[in-house]
């Protein structure tokens, strides 16, 4: 087929961490709603059904005893010990079918990176927006995410690539996919997020470079809160970037957490739409296969259209600004892609937010520029 796959099912939404919970499962049906309204669906990509991970292939990522406790959960009724592996407070309640449910995401990540692997759509792009629960740890369930559909999509272009790169654009730090290839230089890691001085998960700092043999593959570019679009990209590009394209990877995983946007509930980077998505644009033209996941993203009026935004760059495809009248959840906040009123930040928020991004720059340069023959 010619068209890059977009994996989805109105059966994800089952991964569903209740009512009161951020996490709403109804995004993901917005932005289905929302690239259906723009004819992008059949068009720009094929829509395709996943497939529930392999339980053998999550068990490389995730350890049996945890696997074995997740499986004990699936009517929704609480099981002793399971604290122990992350389940059951505020962040990771249990539900009934979350079994299935964190399969099933997960598959779509695996089935992603096969489309990539069987050059699916063109090979270039495949896409799972119900993925990037970059949070979930080896042994436990942490900050909304189960499993680790990132580190089983990675381990799946590892079976083809030799070096593949992790970049991470979610305002939260990816602790679980850093921890998980912490010491293997086959992974590059690199995740942008406001500084775990102010935000969970509370790590990401420069100096976690990675161990033994993955020493100088993990990077970490934090930021202080009322980060804006200019100050981000600067970073980013200055000091992130070069680094990706040094390591040379073979194909990324991209996770696109829209949480760094200004209006998101839990954190306090102040992005826009548009300007989030030039770092989407900087990795697409690196010309390395992307396999494109979701990640957090709490206001639904951003959501929708930061997936759309991302999905008609990955694919080449061109879109009006102007969200079409035919979008069922159109209205205030869902008018346009891109936003038209720049955050509310003040002079003196975003000098702090400057020099605190001048400062992580100086301090990657200074861990890893040499040992990538880069010059500071
Ligand atoms: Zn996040």
């Amino acid at each position: 087929m010619a068209r890059p796959c977009f994996f989805y099912t109105d059966a994800l939404l089952d991964y569903n961490l209740g009512p009161q919970h951020p996490l709403r499962p109804v995004r993901l049906r917005m932005t289905y709603d929302l690239l259906e309204s723009y004819g992008m669906l059949g068009n720009a990509v094929e829509v395709v059904a996943p497939e529930r991970a392999d339980w053998e292939e999550v068990a490389e990522t995730h350890s049996r005893d945890y696997l074995e406790m997740l499986n004990r959960l699936d009517d929704g009724e609480p099981v002793r010990g399971m604290q122990r592996y992350g389940f059951g407070g505020g962040d990771n309640p249990i539900f009934e079918g979350m079994y299935g449910a964190s399969l099933l995401y997960t598959g779509a990540s695996a089935d992603a990176a096969q489309a990539i692997l069987d050059g699916a759509g063109g090979g270039q792009v495949a896409f799972n927006i119900s993925g990037g629960l970059h949070h979930a740890h080896y042994n436990s369930a942490a900050g909304f995410c189960v499993l680790n559909d990132c580190a089983v999509a990675l381990r799946r272009l590892r079976r083809k690539y030799a070096r593949v790169a992790y970049v991470d654009i979610d305002v939260h730090h990816g602790d679980g996919v850093q921890e998980l290839f912490y010491t293997d230089n086959s992974v590059l890691t690199i995740s942008l997020h406001e500084s775990g001085r102010t935000l969970f998960p509370g790590t990401g700092f420069t100096h976690e470079i990675g161990e033994g043999d993955g020493e100088g593959t993990s990077i970490n570019l934090p930021f202080a809160p009322s980060t804006t679009d200019e100050v981000w990209l600067e970073a980013w590009r200055e000091a992130a970037l070069p680094l990706l394209k040094a390591y040379n990877p073979e194909a990324i995983v991209l996770q696109m957490g829209t949480d760094t946007h200004e209006l998101d509930p839990l954190a306090h980077v102040c992005l826009t739409a548009q300007g989030w998505l030039e770092a989407v644009k900087d990795v697409r033209d690196l010309g390395r296969p992307i396999v494109a996941v979701g990640g957090g993203g709490y206001n639904l009026t951003t959501v929708p259209r930061m997936w759309t935004l991302a999905v008609a760059t990955l694919t080449g495809t061109d879109v009006p600004d102007e969200i079409p009248a035919s979008y069922p959840h159109r209205g205030a906040g869902l008018l346009t892609l891109t936003d038209h009123a720049p955050p509310s930040v003040t002079a003196r928020q975003t000098e702090t937010a400057r020099q605190f991004a001048a400062q992580s720059v100086a301090e990657l340069k200074t861990l890893f520029f040499a040992r990538y023959g880069l010059a500071s």
